[in-house]
């Protein structure tokens, strides 16, 4: 019985993040915010706080790549006073939910169009894959440096201005040095691993930006695509075995999307420790900062 009453309360503070969004009602219907996913929301929900409603479209914890919205989900992305995405592809299942609402005069703000744009490099372990996201992609998972959330701050003050009529300047003021307090902590957290250990291998292409800001190197992806939804070869693998052993990989780490299976038979055949990444969802206190210190402190913890 007090198993159940324990199950219950976990899965209540998993559902939390994404619960809360959908209350305010005493908020003007012009002030409803969408965002596509929960990472955004949650700096969003910081950024203006009580002045807007701020409602989730995916459910935390899903991937991204892969999440179709319902026939309410899409009611509600077209009555919202602006819709915030990411862009870049990332909202791959919603597409054409979200290019429909545009067309329907819906207001948007893509955080994509606002940051310094990563694209894919070479010899960053995509060795085959679709050939519109090998090589000199842009890489979509922009929340993984939080030098880049914070330009999307500061390009969301006059937007929300602008389409909502919402003055957001102080919080972001203070979101944008909370975000930069933040980068330096993440810095170190990850200055405990040794330059030659900072090596990743993820469940797919989603730590470039992370990569970029903390000097890691990409090694390679167990699933050859930025997106989670690729298929696995013989040869894809055979390839990713080798550089996990050139490179003296410490840890490879999986995700959303990543199958355990394929997952542990790499880690067996390279005896190299599989870890788990929770590269793309909210913890249960629906932090960002919490997110990427979690981020920080499992890569360190695997790594030095
Ligand atoms: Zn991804």
């Amino acid at each position: 019985m007090r198993g159940k009453y324990i199950l219950l309360a976990a899965l209540l503070m998993l559902a939390l993040p994404g619960t809360l969004s959908c209350q305010a009602p005493t908020s003007s219907p012009e002030k409803s915010i969408v965002v596509t996913y929960s990472i955004l929301g949650s700096i969003v929900r910081d950024l203006v706080g009580v002045k807007a409603t701020v409602t989730v479209s995916m459910p935390n914890g899903l991937d991204p790549h892969e999440w179709q919205p319902s026939a309410k989900d899409i009611e509600t992305i077209n009555k919202a006073g602006l819709v915030i995405e990411n862009g870049l592809g990332l909202e791959g299942g919603m597409e054409k939910t979200l290019e429909a609402a545009k067309r329907n005069g819906v207001k948007f703000f893509t955080a994509s169009d606002y940051i310094t744009i990563r694209h894919v490099g070479t010899g960053e372990g995509i060795p085959s894959g679709d050939p519109d996201q090998a090589i000199g992609a842009p890489d979509p998972h922009i929340w993984l440096d939080p030098i880049t959330m914070k330009s999307v701050v500061s390009a969301l003050v006059p937007a929300l201005m602008k389409d909502l009529n919402l003055d957001v300047a102080a919080q972001a003021r203070d979101l944008e040095n909370r975000l930069d307090s933040l980068n330096t902590e993440v810095a170190n957290i990850v200055a405990q691993i040794p330059q030659e250990n900072r090596k990743l291998v993820t469940g797919h292409e989603s730590m470039g930006y992370f990569a970029q800001r903390y000097d890691f190197k990409l090694v390679g992806v167990i699933i050859p695509s930025l997106s989670s939804q690729a298929g696995v070869s013989a040869a894809d693998l055979a390839a990713l075995k080798k550089a996990i052993q050139d490179n003296q990989v410490k840890a490879i780490f999986t995700e959303l999307g990543t199958s355990p299976a394929v997952a542990k038979t790499i880690g067996d055949e390279t005896g190299v420790k599989v870890v788990e990444l929770q590269a793309a969802y909210l913890p249960p206190d629906g932090s960002y900062f919490t997110f990427m210190r979690n981020l920080a402190t499992v890569i360190t913890n695997a790594l030095k």
